[in-house]
Parts: C-alpha cells; structure tokens; sequence
C-alpha cells in the first residue's frame, strides 16, 4: 500500500520547520502539522532569541556540537534569506573574585567546543565596553549574536512552501500507529477527525513531545524519556537600554542566572529566571512582588546602576527538560530506530536551549537519520 504522503513531520515551531526544510530540501514530499492556527506560537514565541556561541554545553554532547554548528549555518541562512541577526557579543561576567575558577571553568569547556574566539577580559576591559557593568573579569564571545525567531520561522515555512511541501495548521495528531510499509496518524481539525499515512515520521513536539510519544506501541526494552516542565519569567527594562553586548553572569549549575538580552530592536530584558512545575503555565506569576525584587538583587550584582521601577513583567516560557530538579543535566535526545528500533521514525525530546541556535544543524540531522540506511520508495 503507498502512503498518502512520504514524511510527516509533527510539530511546527522552529525545530519541526528546520526538520521539514532539511527534509524538502533532500527532496522528500513532506507534510508538517501542527495544531495552532500558526506555526512557533509555543517555546519558539518564547525564548531569548539568542544566537548561542555553544560555551557552557559538556563538550561531546549533542547540545554542544549541534551549537557550534548550528551557529553558523543559522548566520549564513539569517544572511541569505533576509533575516534580521545581530552578532552584537555577549559578555561573560564574574562579579566577584571567588568567581573567577568558574569563569576560567567555562572559557575552558568553551575551547573544548571549538569556541576558540573567547576573549579575556579584565573590569577595565569590560567597563571600556560596558561602562555600566561592574565585575571583576570577563570574557567576551564575539560569536554569540540576536535574531528574530518569528522572522526565522517565516522563512522557514517559506522554503518549505517553495519546494512545494506544505504546512497543514489547526491539526493536532491524537493517535499514531507504525504499520510495516507506513505510520497512521489521526488527526483532529476543529471538530473534523481525519487519517492519513506517512512513510516517514518525525516527531518534534517539544513540551508536548512525551504525550505524542505516549500514542506509539513502542518495542520492549526502550524506554521514551519524560519531559519535566520549568517555567522562566522574564522582565523587560522600560526605556532605553544601555547597553551594546549581552550580558550573562555566572550560572548556577545549568541555569544560566538572570542575565540581559537585547532583541533585533534594542529592547533590553532580563531572565529568564526557573522555576520547576507540574503543567505548562504562561501565566506570569509576580509572587506578590518578591519575583522582582529577586531580579533586582541578581541584577545589581553586574548592573549596579539598574533604576527603580524599570523593570515590567514581560513573558514565560517552558523548558521541556528531560531531568527533575537535582538530577543530572540530560541532553537533547534525538531517537532514531538505532535507540528505539521502528524504522522510518525520528522523534525529538528535550530541545530546550540552545534549541534554536541549533536548529538548522537539527534539521540536517535529522534528514541523515531518516535517509541513511533505508531504500526511499
Ligand atoms: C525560556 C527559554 C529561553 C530560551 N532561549 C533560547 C535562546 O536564547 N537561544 C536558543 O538557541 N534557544 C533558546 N531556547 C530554546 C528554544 O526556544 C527551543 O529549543 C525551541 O524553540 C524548541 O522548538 P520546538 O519546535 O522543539 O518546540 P515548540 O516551539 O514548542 O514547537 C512544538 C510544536 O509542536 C506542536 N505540537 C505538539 N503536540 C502536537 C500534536 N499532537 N499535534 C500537532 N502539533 C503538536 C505545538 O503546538 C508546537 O507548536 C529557549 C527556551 C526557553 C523555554
């Protein structure tokens, strides 16, 4: 029997857009469903926008390279195709000097990375580029850079209409079945169920990616990884921003603290800070005003100067971690029938950040997984 189509991609923010251009581009028919009336309306719409140098990830890791990579196939495309990036810098930052093993820690993991283009810097260095931080020593990443995410997105879905692929919106997948030749999906739109057949199937679904994977009669001895949500609130500076660089103080463990982002348009905001929960929640939860006051304190640390009053609650997003609290830090997991043994499926967990510094080079993954080693009809 030919399936209806010959690859499905489930989930259109800007992972399962990058998975369905690489996949158009290697000439496969593909179709994306998704089930908001737009495309990068979840996580996508809700990040920091940054172009991540790939600094902080464990060297070897699938974070780390697909970063590294993905930063500048992300650059290039960004250049080619109209969309507005900035390489604007980031400055890394110890505000004291007990910080500085752990700056000198992360500069090294860096070069591990094949982050070679780090430079040390010292507080006068730092002030002659920021004359409103104040730290003891630093680094700058010059690699590490801004971009619109929604104008990323837009493009995306263009290539995919241009190869004559197509993007089916208000479709959410609520059951899945792997047959020998091809997967069934079924599908809701409104009120209208509906089925189709797909060859190939990719599942990139992020917050929402262990619940689809719950429709799969997975083969015994493969386990699908959980995905625990952590909520990260985020306050934008009113006026104008001093600043030109980015500015990151020292994590604390894998969270990166409150440091300062710019957006495309010279907007300044701060966070996202974490926060563990049960369900996805973007509310923005002002604690009764000790969520400020926390960012406050976090950011005078680097920002003595921050004003008063100019700080406003802005948005939320979610992390689909694969860990709880005080677990190990996981990495993206990206399982093809090597790990859970059903040919012709790709699905994807836990692409948080760098998530979408990585997602062209994710995207070009994910075509060798499906391609390799298997006949296309
Ligand atoms: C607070 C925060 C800050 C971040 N900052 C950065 C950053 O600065 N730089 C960086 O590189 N990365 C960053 N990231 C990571 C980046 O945003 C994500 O890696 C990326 O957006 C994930 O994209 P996605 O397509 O996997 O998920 P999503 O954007 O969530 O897309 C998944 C899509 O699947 C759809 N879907 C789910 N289930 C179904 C179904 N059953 N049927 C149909 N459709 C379905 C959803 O509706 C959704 O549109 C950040 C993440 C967060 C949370």
């Amino acid at each position: 029997m030919a399936a209806d189509i010959e690859t499905a991609v489930v989930g259109g923010g800007v992972i399962g857009l990058a998975i369905a251009r690489a996949l158009a581009r290697a000439g496969h028919e593909v179709m994306l469903l998704e089930r908001h009336s737009r495309v990068g309306t979840e996580t996508s719409a809700r990040n920091s926008e940054v172009i991540h140098a790939g600094i902080y990830y464990p060297p070897g890791s699938l974070r780390a390279q697909l970063c590294v990579g993905g930063k500048e196939m992300l650059y290039a495309f960004c250049a080619e195709n109209g969309v507005t990036y900035k390489r604007c810098g980031k400055l890394l930052v110890a505000t004291q000097a007990d910080e500085i093993p752990k700056l000198e820690a992360i500069a090294a993991t860096a070069a591990k990375n094949g982050v070679g283009d780090l430079k040390r810097l010292s507080a006068d260095d730092v002030r002659a580029l920021e004359p409103q931080v104040a730290c003891v020593a630093g680094y700058l990443s010059p690699s590490t850079g801004i971009i619109d995410s929604h104008g990323l997105m837009q493009a995306l879905e263009g290539h995919i209409a241009a190869s004559g692929c197509t993007v089916v919106l208000n479709t959410e997948v609520i059951g899945i079945a792997a047959g020998d030749d091809a997967f069934t999906l079924e599908t809701l739109s409104g009120s209208e169920r509906g089925s189709l057949t797909a060859r190939n199937l990719v599942l990139a679904a992020g917050l929402g990616a262990t619940a689809l994977g719950r429709m799969l009669a997975w083969r015994a001895g493969y386990t699908q990884p959980e995905t625990y949500p952590a909520r990260g609130h985020y306050f934008a500076l009113s006026g104008r921003a001093p600043f030109q660089h980015l500015v990151y103080p020292m994590p604390i463990g894998a969270w990166l603290g409150v440091h300062l982002t710019l957006d495309v348009s010279g907007r300044a905001r701060f966070g996202p800070d974490i926060e563990w929960c049960d369900s996805v929640d973007y509310a923005f939860d002002e604690q009764g005003g000790k969520r400020l006051a926390r960012f406050e304190s976090e950011i005078r640390r680097y920002w003595p100067a921050l004003p008063a009053g100019a700080l406003n609650p802005d948005s939320v997003g979610v992390r689909p971690k694969l860990y709880r609290e005080g677990e190990p830090v996981a990495d993206f997991a990206i399982h093809g029938p090597r790990q859970h043994g059903i040919e012709r499926l790709v699905a994807l967990y836990g692409i948080e950040s760098p998530g979408l510094t990585s997602s062209l080079a994710i995207g070009d993954l994910v075509t060798r997984l499906l391609c390799e080693g298997h006949e296309r009809p």
